[in-house]
């Protein structure tokens, strides 16, 4: 007998998106276990561990069950890093239920998948990502870290077409990192850069999940 497909999970949870071009949105999540970078920034820090295991299918079926109290349209893939484990079988199912589907990631895994909205967020110090995404991604997230500097902020709108949005996220919004988003959103705007954002972490100001 087959045996029914395993994904390593940290929590499921309802929310608002907090974060990006879909901030306000209802969404329901699942943050997915483990990551292949280590960022001594990352929030999220507890979704390195191993997480729970569940098959597929009975992720399936909370989501469905948090879909009757939470009335949300998306579904967020989030971590951790979601994908370096193989989620196709539930973006299948997620859309075969449908529901439009966002993955978070920090873009070194590419996997061809129905999905909606990649919102990626390449991190430092390399800022390495893989070359599908300039025609995936829906949005850029540039983390604001000290070392973030304008070369790197020029060099990626001149990657990515005009339409994507580079938005610009301060650290937990500690204002050292909301001055540096001010700072770098000027020299965009003299540099005539379009399509950069300073963004915020909306779960972050109303204490959301
Ligand atoms: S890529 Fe994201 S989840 Fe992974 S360590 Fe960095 S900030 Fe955390």
């Amino acid at each position: 007998m087959p045996q029914p497909h395993i994904l390593k999970i940290t929590e499921i949870f309802p929310s608002i998106q907090g974060e990006g071009l879909r901030q306000g949105e209802n969404t329901l999540f699942i943050r997915l276990s483990g990551c292949n970078l280590k960022c001594s920034f990352c929030d999220t820090k507890y979704a390195w561990q191993e997480g729970k295991k569940y098959p597929t299918a009975q992720v399936l079926e909370e989501i469905k069950t948090l879909k009757r109290r939470f009335p949300a349209r998306w579904v967020c893939l989030t971590g951790g890093e979601p994908l370096v484990q193989d989620v196709s079988e539930l973006v299948k199912g997620l859309k075969e239920e449908g529901f439009k589907v966002q993955v978070e990631t920090n873009a070194t895994f590419y996997r061809p998948l129905p999905v909606d909205w990649y919102s990626i967020s390449p991190k430092p110090d390399k800022y390495n990502y893989r070359p599908e995404y300039r025609e995936k991604a829906r949005e850029v997230k540039i983390i604001l870290t000290k070392n973030l500097d304008f070369e790197l902020i020029r060099q990626l709108r001149k990657e990515f077409p005009e339409r994507t949005p580079l938005l610009l996220q301060p650290q937990s919004n500690r204002k050292w990192s909301v001055e540096l988003g001010l700072k770098l959103l000027r020299q965009a705007l003299t540099a005539e850069q379009k399509n950069i954002k300073i963004s915020i972490q909306l779960h972050k100001i109303f204490s959301l999940r």
